[in-house]
């Protein structure tokens, strides 16, 4: 048995399997020729990053247009950063944006005929592939401490050189064999190192799906691929598992372009074909003119939790990063009047290259455009189930009053000239409150905005009329006429420019008398649509608040 046999064994001695059995094990996948089989990768160290679900998005997409195959792999191998549960929670946030993979780790159980979907449930597929890199002369044992590592760092910095394990610092690659077994035996502690035939003074080029041509230093970094506790590195397990399960292209964030030559040195090792990577721009904020990535610690937006806690509809966050992934997106919904980015053809040449930045106006207006249109029952079930559990006041106000709800929620709703008030759900329920007595008796107790020109008496005159005159059967297009004979009665002008043209012969004009009347029913200047207010409060309510606007004025 040659030495390098004998140290593999050593190190794996429980491991009989070699690629070609992992081969067999995990055949090409039957799919039609360009179908795309693309991954979401997420580590379990914290929340879901709107980069993420950017890149998830877009991985889902690629699959989907092509009927190829979208999974999810839990890239859990960093068992210090790892935070419990947040693998289950990553699941369920890329489930409520509609990011549902079609096999892989689905959270509480896995899908699919390429797994384990965990990578810490593949440690025996890594040792396999390493076992047999082992017996190839390209991986070896390493002994180095951390202090010895940190030593060498040192060295580097003061010498002015490029840091890390290779060269002449690559200590252990060429070390006795038998020395190495013997410290093995030794229960010594060790890793284990991929042998880079690489020269950093070369370059290497590979292709990226949007970036082209791509040409970068090649590697000659000795890296580690299995650590101490037995796991692999990001690294290697990229190249096992995006073979293993077959996927046609990764995609990730451009924050991989620079560990590229790592990957491409290591597919061609391990005889691997090279798939496609397309390498996604970051999302940026801009600020105080200076562009910086979304940070965890400073922007509540750069995690997708945020969105879903304001309530911004799915289909909002769907279509404005579809936007920010395709220039030509924004176009094509105005052009096919959709926002439905199932009928849209994603495309990588028409991604931008460089970061890009987070437009929380442009989100708005998307979110806006999309609340408009979904119908008034729609609305209603949606903001239920969001305020169950954001906001429990809202829920408690409307869960049993559905009928009444879909009526306020249906002012103005549909058609050409639809509202646009709300672009979020938290947006709704200030701008309704007002309907619910309670909260109306909350409004009113603070000071009333009324116009501090026109008298007490005046109000009250006027307040009272409207009372006892107002037609409820009257249609929303002559209802205002009613108002404009009730201003006609007080000494209002009938419209804004007679009482421009002579100012001292009224008090007002219809415009103030209709203010008038708002302010008694909702406590403030601004509300929707005036005559649907008081069709939906009708009549026994609007004369209760009108008499008890009359008292507090008295
Ligand atoms: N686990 C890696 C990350 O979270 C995945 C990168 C990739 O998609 O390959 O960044």
């Amino acid at each position: 048995m040659n030495k390098f046999d004998l140290l593999a064994n050593v190190i794996f001695p429980d491991i009989h399997e070699t690629i070609d059995d992992l081969e067999k094990r995990y055949p090409q996948r039957p799919l039609k020729e360009n179908a795309e089989v693309t991954r979401f990768a997420p580590s379990p160290t914290g929340f879901l990053h709107l980069g993420s679900l950017f890149t998830s998005m877009v991985a889902k997409k690629v699959a989907k247009d092509s009927d190829g195959v979208f999974y999810i792999r839990l890239e859990d191998t960093d068992t210090k950063r790892e935070i419990s549960g947040s693998g289950e929670d990553l699941l369920k946030q890329l489930n409520h944006f509609n990011v549902t993979p079609d096999e892989g780790y689905l959270g509480d159980h896995e899908e699919g005929n390429y797994g384990p979907y965990k990578q810490s449930d593949r440690a025996n597929i890594y040792k396999i592939v390493i076992k047999q890199l082992i017996k190839e002369g390209r991986a070896y044992p390493c002994f180095c401490s951390s202090d010895e590592l940190e030593e060498i760092r040192k060295i580097q910095e003061a010498n002015k050189e490029i840091p890390g394990y290779y060269g002449k610092y690559a200590k252990y690659r060429d070390y006795d064999i038998d020395k190495a077994i013997e410290r093995i035996k030794n229960n010594e502690p060790y890793v284990i190192r991929f042998k880079s035939m690489g020269d950093h003074n070369n370059k290497v080029t590979f292709k990226d799906e949007i970036r082209g041509e791509i040409s970068i230093a090649e590697n000659d970094l000795d890296i580690v691929i299995l650590k101490g506790d037995g796991l692999p590195t990001y690294h290697f397990a990229h190249a096992c598992d995006d073979h293993f399960m077959r996927t046609t292209t990764v995609i990730r964030g451009e924050e991989w372009i620079s560990s590229t030559p790592i990957h491409l040195e290591l597919f061609e090792t391990l005889h691997f074909p090279l798939p496609k990577y397309a390498h996604l721009p970051v999302i940026m904020k801009l600020d105080n003119g200076n562009r910086r990535k979304l940070s965890k610690r400073k922007d509540p937006e750069a995690s997708v939790a945020h969105f879903i806690e304001v309530g911004f509809p799915v289909e909002a966050l769907q279509v404005y990063l579809m936007s920010i992934a395709n220039s030509n997106f924004e176009e094509w919904t105005a052009e096919n009047k959709s926002f439905n980015i199932d009928e849209f053809k994603f495309s990588f040449n028409k991604m931008s290259l460089d970061g890009v930045l987070f437009d929380q106006d442009k989100l708005n207006y998307f979110s806006k455009e999309l609340i408009a249109k979904f119908s008034a029952e729609d609305l209603y079930n949606r903001v239920l189930e969001w305020s169950k559990k954001y906001n429990t006041t809202l829920y408690e106000h409307i869960f049993d009053k559905k009928d009444y709800v879909i009526d306020i929620l249906n002012i103005e709703r549909g058609g050409e000239k639809a509202r646009k008030d709300y672009c979020c759900y938290n947006d709704i329920y200030p701008l309704i409150r007002f309907f619910f007595n309670d909260q109306y008796e909350q409004i009113i107790s603070g000071q009333l905005p009324f116009n501090e020109n026109i008298s007490k008496e005046v109000i009250k005159e006027v307040l009272l009329d409207f009372a006892s005159s107002n037609d409820y059967s009257l249609g929303n297009d002559v209802w205002f006429n009613s108002v404009k004979q009730l201003s006609i009665r007080h000494q209002f002008a009938e419209n804004n420019k007679m009482f421009k043209a002579n100012r001292d012969a009224y008090l007002g004009h219809s415009g103030d008398v209709a203010e008038m009347i708002r302010i008694a029913l909702t406590g403030s200047k601004q509300s929707p649509n005036l005559y649907f207010v008081i069709q939906i409060l009708g009549k026994d309510e609007v004369n209760r608040r009108i008499n008890e606007i009359v008292e507090k004025l008295a």
